[in-house]
């Protein structure tokens, strides 16, 4: 008999070799139609794969993302199989399941793939999936697995078999299909109920663009209809929302080859918005404390060396900068914070001094690969709102109470309604991968739970997903269309100070550590302004906008009077623009609501004869005429009521 431990702590007794389905089964029949995977003792397992040893053991269903990486998994498989069936000789790069659904790369040969083509690989993977054929494990030696894949002929396979160590090597079989693989998968291919193959793409093989490139297909598998169905509709409306498409629409930014892939260079209108973004930040840590400072892009090559950013940057990262003097080298930098513990170090710090916060939007290089590029989320230069907090282990929950409340400001007036939050723990029985005496993890742990509490957070608790250096608490916002997306980070380091020697005199006249804590509510500038833009669909908030509001004068007859009230809003701080075009006022109206300006000011001889204004807001409608001076005063309002002055 094994003993089998469930996450509840409950114990139960089972015969030698029992398998995770069955398990499921004998908990409940419904359970094991839905069970998709198996975590034992830590590792994701097959459903199918006998226990033979006690084990803790967890069962993932759909909504595990466990559950759904050995679904897409599978699928990604079932793809494959189809692939071989359709095109005789394709040869398989790699096939992993991602965050929606799953890809493959492969090498057609002389074959292009076009859309019809993807409606033939998703009847045929129909087909296949009804077959129900099992997902078979495998385990043979790797000289087994080299003449296997080079029997094959499968140069892909055969490159990464010698590019794992000896041993025991997995191979998944089902159906004709057979792949080197990890697993886990599912039973067999039934509850694949619904197929969606998505898209195209190239991709470098390794990611390497010396080396060839293959296709790329993308897929999505659902084990109901409905769900499927959903996620169409939820996919077109992130099409619409797409922030490169809107990017490019609202003249916001672009990126140029010249320059460099990865590096966005941000357009007239898209620099306003996000200067915006920057004094609402700026003005919100002033109010709390914070001092700005500025930092060079680039430092010594030594400094990441003692900060320990270059064992983690430095291979995979933008190469160091020679000099003219021999041996000596800079590195772009791909983090703030050794800059601000030189600050903190630039002079004695007393108790009192603490604790400080050094503030700047520091732009930093990182290499990703070409591959992960993508529009403002993943760039190779970015400007994160950073700041660190050097304060008294003592004063930890006050200043992580202070983060929090920015955090909750920012979301709620850029109207993120929707977030959950996680605290990242330490691993207990692991104590040796962590830095700090267990007295101070102790404390600041405890204080990021109770403060999480007591801002009324609903966080959840993740032992063992702690940095090495310190806990952390994240947010993940909801969109309006209910994608998450990892914004501000919190986190508590104990790491750096020590590195960096950095001391304060106590009030016992004695030298002591301060604690650093990494902050930045929106992640990066690049990266908020993309969530912001799909967020927002392009209406940003008033406030925000680039354009607030645009002239548009029935005729040339009107244009001087136009022309008159465009300056007055001006100079009243409202950012007009002015519509001269000779066109109908139906169509100015349809163009100016297509570039999502909030307001759209009409004038026409009524208005001019009696110094008036029509104005129309976008998503409310005609708001009927009033004067110059009491627009001002309703958009001025408006803000006001926006920005929440009273919230902080
Ligand atoms: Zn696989
Ligand atoms: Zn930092």
């Amino acid at each position: 008999m094994v003993q089998i431990t469930f996450p509840d702590h409950r114990v139960r007794q089972y015969p030698d070799g029992v398998t995770g389905l069955e398990i499921a089964q004998s908990i409940n029949p419904q359970l094991a139609k839905e069970v998709l995977a198996v975590t034992v003792n830590g590792d994701l397992w097959d459903l199918t794969r006998s226990i033979l040893s006690d084990s803790t053991v967890k069962l993932h269903k759909w909504d595990d993302p466990e559950g759904k990486h050995a679904f897409w998994h599978s699928s990604a498989h079932l793809m494959a199989e189809a692939l071989e069936s359709l095109y005789p000789g394709v040869k398989f790069g790699i096939g992993p399941a991602i965050e929606n659904g799953f890809y493959y790369d492969v090498d057609l040969g002389e074959k292009v793939l076009s859309e019809d083509n993807l409606q033939d690989i998703e009847r045929k993977m129909y087909e296949l999936a009804a077959l129900k054929s099992s997902y078979r494990r495998e385990e043979i030696s790797k000289k087994e697995a080299l003449t296997l894949f080079k029997l094959k002929q499968d140069e892909y396979k055969t490159e990464l078999i010698s590019d794992l160590e000896d041993g025991t090597i997995t191979l998944y079989k089902h159906g004709s299909f057979t792949d080197l693989c990890r697993g886990p998968h599912l039973p067999d291919t039934s509850p694949i109920k619904a197929i969606k193959v998505l898209s195209l793409a190239g991709a470098y093989w390794r990611g390497d663009e010396k080396r060839k490139q293959l296709t790329r297909i993308y897929g999505i598998t659902f084990p109901k209809k409905s769900m499927l169905d959903e996620y169409m509709v939820l996919l077109e409306e992130a099409k619409k929302r797409d922030h490169r498409k809107i990017g490019r629409d609202l003249e916001l930014f672009t990126f140029s080859q010249r320059v460099g892939n990865g590096l966005p260079l941000w357009l007239p209108k898209g620099a306003v918005l996000r200067e915006r973004l920057e004094n609402f930040l700026r003005q919100v840590q002033k109010e709390y404390g914070y001092e700005p400072v500025i930092t060079p892009h680039i430092g010594h090559k030594d400094l990441y060396v003692t900060s320990g950013h270059f064992a983690k940057y430095g291979k995979d990262s933008f190469k160091p900068i020679q000099t003219p003097v021999e041996g000596e080298e800079f590195l772009l930098k791909p983090m703030n914070c050794p800059h601000h513990c030189e600050i903190y170090r630039s002079k004695p710090r007393s108790y009192k001094d603490l604790p400080l916060r050094l503030a700047e939007f520091g732009t930093v290089y990182r290499y990703e690969q070409s591959g992960e590029l993508h529009g403002l989320t993943r760039v190779r230069g970015f400007t994160q709102d950073d700041a660190h907090i050097f304060c008294r282990p003592e004063q930890i929950k006050e200043e992580f109470a202070k983060v929090i409340d920015i955090v909750l400001y920012i979301f709620k007036t850029l109207d993120f309604k929707e977030f959950v939050s996680q605290i990242s723990l330490r691993d207990r029985d692991k104590p040796e991968k962590y830095i700090g005496s267990d007295d101070n993890w102790d404390k600041a742990e405890q204080s990021i739970i109770e403060i999480a509490k007591e801002k009324g957070l609903d966080s959840l608790i993740v032992p063992g997903e702690a940095a090495f250096y310190g806990p952390k608490l994240d947010f993940l916002v909801k969109d309006a269309i209910g994608r998450q997306w990892q914004l501000g980070t919190i986190q508590v380091d104990y790491n750096l100070p020590e590195r960096f020697e950095l001391e304060y005199i106590g009030e016992d006249n004695q030298r002591h550590r301060p604690v650093m804590i990494h902050r930045a509510p929106f992640g990066s500038m690049e990266r908020f302004v993309a969530v912001l833009i799909e967020h927002t669909a392009g209406k940003f908030p008033l406030w925000l906008a680039p354009d607030q509001a645009i002239l548009l004068p029935i005729s040339e007859k009107y244009q001087k009077y136009a022309e008159g009230v465009l300056k007055y809003l001006n100079n009243s701080d409202i950012r007009t623009l002015i519509d001269n075009r000779n066109e109908k006022i139906g169509k100015k109206i349809r163009d100016n609501e297509l570039r999502r300006i909030p307001y759209l000011i009409i004038v026409g001889e009524k208005e001019e004869t009696e110094g008036l204004l029509s104005v129309r807001k976008q998503g409310h409608g005609d708001l009927g005429t009033m004067k110059p001076e009491q627009l001002v005063d309703m958009i001025r309002k408006e803000i006001h009521e926006l920005l929440n002055r009273n919230g902080i």
